[in-house]
């Protein structure tokens, strides 16, 4: 057996000293021909091992380059150096592979976010990265763990869909018909999809919103968590073309309840991450300060990482309308100052993300929860409101990020349903399938979309959505 070796992180972790262990990972820094930093990527710290002057070759010795992967065994002992507890005074050191110091980009020094984008295979090296992906992890678990201690069921909906009357966003096609112009017409000289693989037009899927209320109108509560993907050419710090989804759907629930949980979701996972990576998240954190002294005084924030979050675990999102929000945004100083870039006049315009941040910012200074929405500017099966005007939806907003969750109380009333996708050119036909959950033993029921990078990139402070996936897609990019 090779793999007889002890993570870091553990080893770190024990009090006692003078026993053997054995440690492999990937030089960080060498130096004065003795002193090894080594990580293996179960936390930031490395372990430093003692290559004692004398006790290895001089070929060894040159091979202990920055990113070589090794294997140390030897003695734990109390540190004579400053900066950790415990070294490993290293018996054998053997070379798993070389690095040569000259081509490997992961140098040991600052390198720019834009440069690790570009480097995406090896920016896991990094202390940055580490953390981010670790906390990723971490934010994942808690999520299954939420849903399953409360009797949810996570459902596996299909990637591959044919219905395209979601209507979230552009989508990718699926085809195995031949793209250079020899696939099969039909009578009016489209494509034949009736040829293609599955005898129809096919895309990726943008949302699991559909087929999870399937699901939820007979097993109650159930949840997705899976890759959906928008042909979207949004070059923003917020949009992938790739992202993953979390999408709960609960027979029952009416739009308040659909609200509590969404704020009870959000507030323990980020719990979670907080008392689970707390090296991590206060790496993070000092990170974060950094590079807000970067920017001039009039747009850092005034809070830290840890404390933002910390206050968001313990104060209550702010639940108003879109109404309400469309009032204090008409009337605020940047309003009328015309700062903003698409200025508030009518009742019924889409907020943009500069709204948002503004409410949740500037107003509120906290996450806010927006609902019931003019039905124009929402989907087809949001459930609508006896006014005549607005559904019964809502939108979370968080500091920094704007949009991060989008859910609704769903229309389970067939005639209602059916008369707002008339009205808004969604098939009928097409759907029939959506349909029989309404014909069938309809029920109230509610459920919401929340974009997993951007819950990661909320928790871990990172600013651009493309640092929180390990390879993110977007226009004109899909190296990796
Ligand atoms: P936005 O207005 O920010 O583009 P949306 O209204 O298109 O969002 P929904 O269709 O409601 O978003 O999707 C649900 C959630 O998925 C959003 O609240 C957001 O967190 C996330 N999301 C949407 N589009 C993207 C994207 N392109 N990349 C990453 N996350 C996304
Ligand atoms: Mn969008």
């Amino acid at each position: 057996m090779f793999n007889k070796r002890i993570r870091i992180k553990t080893l770190l972790a024990i009090e006692e000293t003078n026993y053997e262990a054995t440690v492999m990972g990937w030089i960080r820094t060498f130096r004065n021909n003795q002193f090894i930093a080594l990580n293996d990527g179960s936390t930031n710290n490395n372990i430093q091992i003692v290559a004692t002057l004398g006790m290895f070759d001089e070929a060894l010795l040159k091979r202990l380059t920055t990113g070589a992967c090794i294997r140390a065994s030897g003695t734990i002992i109390p540190s004579l150096g400053k900066g950790q507890k415990v070294e490993l005074k290293a018996t054998t050191i053997e070379i798993l592979g070389d690095s040569d110091a000259e081509t490997y980009p992961m140098q040991p020094k600052k390198h720019s976010l834009e440069f690790l984008r570009e480097n995406a295979h090896m920016r896991f090296r990094t202390n940055t990265f580490g953390s981010v992906f670790r906390v990723r992890h971490a934010l994942a678990f808690a999520i299954h763990k939420f849903f399953n201690d409360k009797g949810f069921i996570y459902l596996h909906t299909p990637i591959i869909t044919a219905s395209d009357a979601e209507g979230a966003g552009e989508m990718f096609k699926v085809t195995t018909l031949p793209l250079d112009g020899t696939a099969p017409k039909n009578e009016y000289d489209n494509i034949n999809f009736k040829e293609d693989f599955f005898g129809r037009s096919t895309n990726l899927t943008v949302s699991g919103q559909l087929e999870g209320e399937l699901a939820a109108m007979a097993l109650s509560d159930i949840y997705t968590f899976g890759p959906t993907f928008r042909a979207e050419n949004s070059n923003t710090t917020r949009h992938l073309a790739e992202f993953w989804m979390v999408e709960p759907e609960v027979a029952f629930n009416d739009l308040e309840d659909n609200m509590t949980l969404a704020e009870e979701f959000i507030k323990y996972v980020i719990k979670y991450a907080m008392e689970n990576n707390k090296e991590d998240m206060e790496f993070l954190s000092l990170r974060l300060d950094e590079e807000e002294k970067q920017k001039p005084q009039s747009e850092r924030s005034d809070m830290g990482l840890l404390e933002k979050l910390k206050f968001v675990v313990d104060n209550d999102f702010e639940r108003l309308t879109y109404t309400e929000a469309i009032e204090i945004l008409k009337n605020s100083n940047h309003n009328k100052k015309k700062k903003f870039k698409y200025l508030i006049e009518v009742w019924g315009t889409d907020l943009q993300s500069e709204h948002e941040r503004y409410l949740v910012e500037k107003h509120f200074k906290k996450p806010v929860i927006l609902t019931d929405y003019p039905k124009e500017i929402k989907s087809f099966y949001m459930r609508q409101n006896n006014d005549g005007k607005t559904v019964a939806a809502m939108d979370i907003l968080a500091p920094g990020i704007g949009e991060i969750v989008g859910g609704s109380q769903r229309e389970e009333r067939m005639d209602k349903l059916i008369q707002r996708m008339e009205e808004m050119h969604v098939p009928v036909e097409e759907l029939w399938w959506y349909l029989e959950t309404r014909k069938f033993g309809t029920c109230p029921h509610a459920g919401f979309g929340l974009g997993f990078e951007r819950l990661v990139q909320f928790v871990t402070g990172m600013s651009n959505i493309r640092d929180v996936i390990p390879f993110p897609r977007y226009p004109k990019s899909a190296e990796f």
